[in-house]
């Protein structure tokens, strides 16, 4: 049987109908309806956070809340090359310039002893990533946001559910991306969210996911369309429901994955992070000085049907859209060209069963 790199979590085909039954009533199916509302207040109580806007996909949410920011055009944002496309293309679309700061080689989120020495007269912003459930080293990066008047804005598209000591990953930096693709570990089909600590932000985050529409004859600014609509709102409610069920079944993958492939010579996997509860997203393995090397792995799985993910490969500052730019080098970012030519990310999901694991182990390590 084949296995996919993941499988989309869902509610039981009568919880979806029995939440989406109203709507049929109402005839109302976006625009920041009930169930947009009711997924509003249920994630602000989940992530125990002040501030929440819901977005159509997280993508939007990123370019919304660089908009919002209104800097000058080619104002620097200090970001990773190590993360998916989005980020860069959030930062590229709004105008502004992504400055690549390499990343560590243990959980592989941005290199903080990098960061100062990339800061100009022009930079506005960090806009760091937390990486398979791993997060970054978010008080050094406030330490030096506070004393370089930076923002912080996180993609934390991986990082739904994972919290530091205790407070949910929704609450560092000024902001937070949060993306609900089918993909992650919490969906709501397509969407995304923003969550962030200046409430003032809200009207303005509000405003331009509605086209810039601020009163029945007012058009305040040249907003966008980036509504999350009642259909996935409401199965954003029902899977949150089961959320914290589905992180626990991850964690016995993932600690199935490490009990077999940890002390292997050649292969590295992430470790439990210091004081970081983890939604276990993802599970990156690199293959360094292992008998196979990871494309030879990636065609081992695929022979037997079993989708492993090049995981973030290639690098956003190599893209060939971005060919010839200024200050897009993989080489000026060593670590993360290391890792990138040697991940891969296994199956992992909820259901996926620990004989699967095992199969999947015996294959590699045969
Ligand atoms: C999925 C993802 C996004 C984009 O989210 P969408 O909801 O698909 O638009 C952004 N950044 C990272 C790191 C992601 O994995």
């Amino acid at each position: 049987m084949s296995i996919n790199v993941t499988r989309s979590s869902m509610p039981s085909y009568e919880e979806y109908c029995e939440e989406i039954k109203s709507l049929w009533d109402s005839h109302w199916l976006t625009n920041m309806g009930v169930k947009h509302q009711q997924l509003e207040a249920d994630l602000k109580k989940y992530l125990n956070t002040p501030n929440i806007t819901l977005y159509v996909n997280g993508h939007l949410a990123l370019e919304n809340i660089l908009e919002a920011y209104g800097w000058e055009k080619g104002s620097e944002v200090i970001t990773t090359p190590f993360t998916f496309a989005s980020t860069t293309h959030s930062i590229v679309r709004s105008g502004y310039v992504p400055v690549f700061c390499d990343v560590n080689p243990v959980d592989y989120t941005i290199d903080v002893t990098k960061i100062e020495e990339m800061i100009t007269d022009k930079t506005v912003a960090i806009m760091p990533v937390h990486v398979y459930g791993n997060l970054c080293d978010v008080e050094a990066i406030q330490a030096i946001a506070d004393k370089h008047n930076l923002k912080v804005i996180y993609d934390a598209a991986h990082a739904f559910g994972a919290s530091y000591k205790g407070v949910s990953s929704a609450n560092f930096g000024d902001a937070s991306m949060f993306s609900f693709h089918a993909t992650k570990v919490y969906n709501t089909i397509e969407g995304g969210a923003l969550c962030y600590q200046d409430a003032s932000l809200s009207k303005t985050l509000d405003i331009w996911k509605n086209f810039g529409i601020s009163g029945q004859e007012e058009i305040s600014f040249v907003g966008g369309n980036a509504k999350m609509n009642e259909f996935q709102a409401a199965m954003g409610i029902c899977n949150l429901r089961h959320l914290d069920d589905e992180i626990t079944k991850r964690r016995a993958v993932v600690e199935h994955y490490i009990e077999r492939l940890d002390d292997v010579e050649g292969i590295t996997v992430c470790k439990e992070q210091k004081d970081v509860t983890s939604n276990y997203a993802y599970f990156p393995v690199v293959f360094d000085g292992y008998k196979y090397n990871r494309d030879e792995v990636f065609e081992m799985l695929a022979k037997e049907s079993i989708v492993a993910r090049k995981y973030f490969y290639p690098l956003t500052n190599s893209f060939d859209c971005y060919k010839g730019r200024e200050g897009f080098d993989p080489d000026a970012t060593p670590v993360a060209q290391h890792i990138a030519a040697r991940v891969l990310t296994l199956p992992l999901y909820a259901d996926l069963s620990l004989e699967d694991v095992d199969r999947i182990c015996d294959i590699i390590l045969k």
